[in-house]
């Protein structure tokens, strides 16, 4: 694939197993990030090392000004965007009764506004070429919603509703949007997790363990690819079978 790729969220996580395979599989990547510029170096380097060719950008996805000049810069540099995967996430966990504003306004401004954002960014780029793909990493608790992470899980839901929208909208354009749903993958998201909790999430696994990163990479790879070129407005739960 000879394609312009932006992840967001790429410095780290499942975004960084997301740029390693997009790059393994031929495109130029945009790994996006908001604070941690270690780790997004650390990915590029990787990605060099490897033959991949690709480049940091700092900018907060919950921004709409940010995110426009992000994109627009890429569009000047590179001459196109061909795939945009929104995967930038945050998460909090804690009782509903807890929860306050600020942490509505945090969840809902970085998990779906930053998706629309990038999306809205980056259509107009698409529309002038006829053809794109989009991938919004969603989560299996935007399919069936998680006690203690009701915020997470509408901004998750609402992603989901937001890629079969979009989907409909775009397909006559020739530009696809899917999302991915993963289960419980081994980043620093779930660091919160004690040894025992998570040896009893595993056990709720039929595969027996945590996803790795590349596991959702490699599906990027595919919905990104004209291998999935009937594929579009689909939400595909890659949980271990744990849902
Ligand atoms: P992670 O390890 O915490 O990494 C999050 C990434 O998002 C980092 O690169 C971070 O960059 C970036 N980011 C956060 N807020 C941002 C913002 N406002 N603007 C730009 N970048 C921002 O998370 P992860 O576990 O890889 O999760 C990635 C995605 O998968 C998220 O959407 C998450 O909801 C989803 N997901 C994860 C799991 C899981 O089990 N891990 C399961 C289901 C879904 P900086 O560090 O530079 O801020």
């Amino acid at each position: 694939m000879n394609k312009v790729a932006l992840v967001t969220g790429g410095s780290r996580g499942i975004g960084k197993g997301i740029a390693i395979e997009l790059s393994k599989a031929g495109c130029s990547v945009v790994i996006n990030y908001r604070r941690d510029e270690v780790s997004a170096k650390e990915t590029l380097e990787y990605i060099k090392s490897i033959g991949g060719y690709g480049e940091i950008y700092r900018c907060d996805v919950s921004s709409y000004k940010e995110t426009k000049t992000m994109v627009d810069d890429i569009v000047g540099r590179f001459g196109k965007i061909d795939i945009l995967v929104n995967n930038a996430g945050i998460s909090k966990v804690g009782l509903f009764i807890d929860s306050s504003e600020e942490d509505f306004d945090e969840l809902i401004n970085t998990n779906l506004k930053g998706v629309f954002n990038c999306c809205r960014a980056s259509v107009p780029h698409m529309l002038k070429k006829g053809e794109g793909a989009i991938v919004n990493i969603s989560s299996m608790w935007g399919n069936v919603g998680a006690s203690c992470e009701v915020i997470y899980s509408a901004s998750k839901g609402g992603i989901n509703s937001f890629t079969k929208a979009l989907a409909k909208e775009l397909g006559p354009s020739g530009i696809r949007v899917n999302a991915i749903s993963p289960g419980v993958i081994n980043t620093e998201m779930n660091g919160w997790l004690s040894p025992e909790e998570k040896k009893s999430l595993e056990e709720e696994i039929p595969l027996c363990r945590f996803g790795d990163c590349e596991d959702i990479g490699k599906a990027v790879v595919f919905l990104c690819s004209n291998a999935s070129k009937y594929i579009t407005g689909q939400i595909i739960t890659i949980d271990g079978g744990m849902l």
